[in-house]
């Protein structure tokens, strides 16, 4: 059974003391919470990964970085990789937010090779991709999307997959407050779902978990989580207030 995840992304957000501060508020509004097969994870930033995977120790929240390098090691200046993350105890990396892809010019081709060096260190990636407004309002937001998989991901593996969560994130619905409508998101998820069935086959296809992502806040999460290819949620805005996170969380 394809796992349920809810994963916050907090962005260049919160120095050392609101990072420790918001887990345990976290902590606090999850006691009770019951994990299952639910996955909960929250992406702070590099600096203070360290300080985060001590302060979840004892829990079940998990921690993810927001980004690493494709090269092993050597002269990047100001880079992160792999290998520095699984040592430091992370085993989960964000890649390919449009903000990356926007700001820092990362393309599918880049992005493929940061997914097979996180896979071949072991890590879990949660790959976004998703469409502009003008690919929606030109209806090609079918096509942009499948491109986006087929360049960064379709040279996988299957067994590479175990490795993967997917991230729709249309970028019209990120830090907006307009968020796709359950149906639009759903229908985007089944279409990414048979999309891997013709790439591989339905029982991968069946395995992998979808994410919702674009301004899912307490009040939309429960209609979005109800959709049946829609298997959580990538937040932004609202996994920076512990009460805000928890109660998405709780909406799965
Ligand atoms: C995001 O940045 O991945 C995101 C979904 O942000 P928000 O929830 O703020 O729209």
């Amino acid at each position: 059974m394809r796992k349920k995840i809810v994963a916050g992304n907090w962005k260049m957000n919160n120095n050392l003391n609101e990072t420790k501060k918001l887990i345990k508020e976290l902590k606090n509004e999850l006691k009770g919470f019951e994990f299952d097969n639910t996955r909960v994870i929250i992406a702070p930033s590099f600096v203070n990964l360290q300080q985060a995977v001590k302060k979840t120790e004892e829990t079940k929240i998990e921690v993810s970085a927001q980004n690493l390098h494709q090269a092993k090691n050597g002269a990047f200046t100001g880079e992160v990789s792999a290998e520095m993350l699984v040592d430091i105890g992370i085993d989960i990396v964000i890649l390919g937010h449009s903000e990356r892809r926007a700001y820092f010019n990362e393309t599918d081709e880049s992005l493929a090779l940061k997914v097979k060096t996180a896979i071949a260190n072991g890590l879990d990636v949660i790959f976004c991709f998703g469409e502009q407004l003008e690919d929606r309002t030109s209806e090609n937001h079918f096509k942009v999307v499948e491109e986006q998989l087929r360049n960064a991901l379709f040279g996988l593996s299957s067994e590479a997959y175990n490795n993967i969560i997917l991230a729709y994130e249309p970028v019209w619905a990120i830090g907006t407050g307009q968020t796709a409508t359950a149906d639009q998101a759903q229908e985007m998820h089944y279409f990414i779902r048979n999309l891997l069935a013709k790439e591989y086959n339905d029982a991968l296809a069946q395995e992998v978990s979808i994410l919702y992502g674009g301004s899912v806040k307490p009040n939309n999460a429960e209609e979005i989580f109800s959709k049946p290819d829609v298997d959580g949620g990538l937040i932004g805005g609202a996994s920076l207030k512990a009460e805000d996170f928890s109660a998405i969380v709780k909406s799965i």
